[in-house]
């Protein structure tokens, strides 16, 4: 139990609630009283979405939540962050300084010695993230695992180590060119998966990240991480090796390091991913 089990509960509540809220979007419901009318037109404009929201033009295949059928569409991306962000409603404690923070120096100084969710408790260090905070490639982790949790910096144990040899040895990059962050910055006991208040409590930290770094190319990595950004619960398998976009920036999901420590056997799915990263970035 958390040390303040009623912030525990309120967190589980706006978690729900999103969820609730994503629910009555899907089934066209934009607000109270309002269903979107069933025209062709305005199935195919996505009333839902901010203008920020909207991925760039691109000819290059654009897919959220989607499987690979639907990325065989040549429509864009009809939900693509069509939810409430977790900034909007999933945490009733933020500060509003934590969406204004200009810099990652900034945000990191407001999140501070972080108690909004359970995972305080058992962490022994935050791992906020790490790298080029201009960077044009960001790779978006789930959360940290013991060595991270030790050190205070993502990506730093076995599968850590793999994911820099993706960056330096198959993407000819320094890791320090690139930006990695995790959804959760606190352990999860046992590196057990986060759970959504946990999620619906830190995503915010995560979305102003992003906002600051901005990047070009977002590389989720993994289940959580593309399901959290993508507001989606379609599985990775399905997720992977398509382009999808979040708030404008380009994403790709792609396997989590640590699933390549048990299955070598999918490196070569997550090489095809990369590759297709690279070319987006011009270097293959
Ligand atoms: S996981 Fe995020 S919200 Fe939870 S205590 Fe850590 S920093 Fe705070």
């Amino acid at each position: 139990m958390s040390a303040d089990p009623q912030r525990a509960q309120l967190l589980q509540i706006a978690a729900t609630m999103r969820e609730y809220l994503e629910t009555l979007r899907e089934s066209g419901v934009t607000g109270f009283g309002q269903v979107v009318a069933n025209t062709p037109k305005e199935r195919s404009d996505p009333v839902s979405v901010s203008p920020a929201a909207q991925p760039p033009a691109s000819p290059r295949r654009l897919v959220s939540g989607a499987g690979a059928e639907e990325a065989r569409s040549a429509s864009p991306p009809a939900r693509v962050a069509a939810s409430p962000s977790a900034a909007q409603v999933g945490d009733l404690f933020l500060s509003p300084k934590v969406q204004t923070a200009q810099t990652l120096e900034e945000l990191r100084a407001e999140i501070g010695d972080c108690r909004r969710c359970k995972l305080c408790q058992g962490r022994t260090k935050l791992v906020f993230g790490v790298g080029d905070a201009k960077a044009e490639l960001v790779f978006v982790g789930e959360g940290p695992g013991r060595d991270e949790d030790l050190k205070g910096e993502p990506f730093v144990g076995r599968a850590g180590q793999l994911l820099t040899e993706i960056i330096t040895k198959g993407m000819k990059m320094r890791r320090d060119e690139v930006y990695i962050c995790n959804v959760v910055k606190c352990r999860p006991p046992d590196n057990r998966n986060p759970e959504p208040d946990e999620i619906a409590a830190c995503e915010p930290f995560l979305i102003r990240q992003l906002e600051i770094v901005k990047p070009r190319i977002i590389v989720a990595l993994g289940t959580f991480a593309a399901q959290t950004l993508l507001k989606t619960k379609t599985p990775i398998s399905r997720l992977r090796g398509n382009w999808h976009a979040y708030q404008g920036i380009r994403l790709m999901p792609t396997l989590h390091p640590a699933y390549l420590l048990r299955n070598p056997a999918d490196k070569k799915l997550v090489w095809q991913d990369i590759q297709a990263v690279l070319r987006e970035m011009g270097r293959l």
